[in-house]
């Protein structure tokens, strides 16, 4: 029962029940005034005219010569004639008038001059006016009644039975109460339909949530196309189901990608320790056991790092704190940690550096330009002459830009895509202590993004890759 009063449906429907009700009582209460009054005037227009001619028939019976036309005699000369002679109306009169109505004229002392047998015994004349003359009408009962008096002391009634139009009125009242009802009957039939139809889609919509909630991430709400609010409803949820199965699915990925990952050293440190300690072995034997450990505890360690500063920046979006970076001497600084590096490889550093200033996280921005630089020198051939990395940097289109470009192997069409992806490697043997994660460019990449930034890849194969990375200059 209770959840009747919280469905919206029952609750729509009963306020529509209670507005139109006020509408449609108040129409059939006033029709049924209007219809009643209209009654009475035309029962008191019947009234006067059978008091006239009820008069008119008085006077021709009195003697009076033909009663002339228009208003008719006063009452005082009615009441002067009633006094001076006693008259008879004619049988037939007498019978016309009583089958329709009664009569009265009276004295002011309540001497009745003139009255019809079928007048009610409870008969009650107006009083008389101090001055002029007086009249009205009334409904006593199952009677109308038009009532006159004079200020000379003379006064006069006309009634007649109304039972019949009472009854005529009630049988109004009963059509006007069924056609009301009838009326309030079929707009509460329309506002359930309107109703049904206007919550159906809430309904499709709380379905399909529920469904999505139990785990189908891919179901979606039927939209209908109109621009309707709850179409418009359905659209903003159907975009943040997609957002959040997306995000799902990357979490999915991300943790299977990283035990993937984190499985093969964790391999390696057990075949390793096992082995070794089947039997005794030469310290030559430790040693060497020793160090590939350690080689793999440090790639854990490596993998361990990227996969949290990924989760991090993931994480934190693109509401972190921003400072004014000038991306130069971040690069200058990034091209001198990784000189040593590319001294060993005989690779040469260019570099352009033109101030870019842009509002940022200085550290996410320099593990940026570290893992580029880093990256051209780490992917370049082994002993390539002539090898070089350059490093530029300023401002173009109102943005500001890093280019880190080499002269190195350069990346395949086929694996170009990918390479933003995580744990995605071109050289799927280079890693293990080579230190290769293949999380760098995917890092990369969110920290950019989260900046409000861009970055691209230009490569030929065998001549070089260009990185580009595009941020908003500071205002
Ligand atoms: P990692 O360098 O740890 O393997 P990255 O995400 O940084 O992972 O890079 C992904 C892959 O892209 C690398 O494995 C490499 O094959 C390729 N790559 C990145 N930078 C370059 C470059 N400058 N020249 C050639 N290949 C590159």
């Amino acid at each position: 029962m209770s959840s009747w009063f919280h469905s919206i449906r029952w609750r729509v429907q009963a306020w529509h029940g209670l507005i139109l009700l006020g509408a449609i009582i108040p129409f059939c209460l006033t029709a049924y005034h209007f219809a009643w009054d209209h009654q009475l005037r035309r029962i008191d227009r019947d009234l006067q005219g059978s008091e006239r001619r009820l008069i008119r028939a008085l006077l021709m019976a009195s003697g009076a010569e033909s009663p002339r036309r228009g208003p008719g005699p006063s009452p005082e000369e009615l009441a002067q004639k009633l006094r001076e002679r006693k008259i008879t109306l004619p049988a037939d009169i007498i019978a016309l008038f009583e089958s329709t109505a009664y009569y009265s004229f009276r004295e002011a002392d309540g001497t009745i001059l003139l009255q019809s047998s079928n007048a009610p015994a409870d008969l009650e004349l107006l009083p008389l006016p101090p001055e002029g003359f007086t009249e009205d009408f009334r409904s006593i009962g199952s009677r109308r009644e038009s009532r006159r008096a004079s200020a000379q002391g003379f006064s006069s009634l006309v009634g007649r039975d109304i039972t019949e139009e009472r009854a005529e009125m009630h049988r109004l009242g009963w059509v006007l109460a069924a056609c009301g009802g009838a009326v309030w009957l079929l707009g509460l039939g329309g506002g359930w339909w309107l109703g049904g139809r206007a919550i159906k889609p809430i309904a499709t919509i709380s379905r399909t949530a529920s469904r999505i909630a139990e785990g189908n991430l891919t179901e979606r709400i039927d939209t209908e196309g109109n621009d309707s609010e709850l179409d418009q409803l359905s659209r903003v949820l159907n975009q943040t189901f997609d957002r959040l199965h997306a995000a799902f699915e990357r979490q999915k990925q991300f943790t299977a990608d990283a035990s993937h990952e984190l499985r093969t050293p964790v391999t390696i440190l057990l075949s390793e320790t096992e082995r070794i300690m089947k039997r005794d072995r030469t310290p030559e034997e430790y040693r060497d056991v020793i160090r590939t450990c350690h080689e793999t505890a440090e790639r854990m360690a490596r993998l361990i790092e990227a996969l949290l500063m990924l989760t991090r920046q993931q994480a934190t979006g693109a509401a972190q704190t921003r400072e004014s970076v000038d991306l130069a001497p971040l690069l200058q600084d990034a091209v001198q940690q990784l000189q040593p590096l590319a001294s060993t490889r005989q690779i040469r550093f260019e570099t352009n550096l033109s101030p870019a200033r842009c509002r940022g996280e200085a550290l996410a921005l320099a593990a940026v330009a570290t893992n580029l630089i880093g990256n051209a020198i780490a992917h370049h051939h082994a002993a390539r002459s002539a090898a070089w990395v350059q490093v530029s940097s300023g401002t173009a289109d109102g943005k500001v830009f890093f280019r880190v470009q080499d002269n190195g192997p350069g990346i395949g069409a086929d694996d170009l895509p990918r390479i933003f992806d995580r744990f995605y490697r071109v050289d799927k043997a280079r890693t293990g202590s080579s230190g290769h994660t293949g999380l760098g460019l995917a890092i990369a990449r969110t920290i950019v993004e989260n900046h409000g930034g861009t970055i691209a890849v230009q490569s030929v194969p065998g001549e070089g890759s260009t990185f580009t990375v595009q941020l908003p200059a500071a205002s």
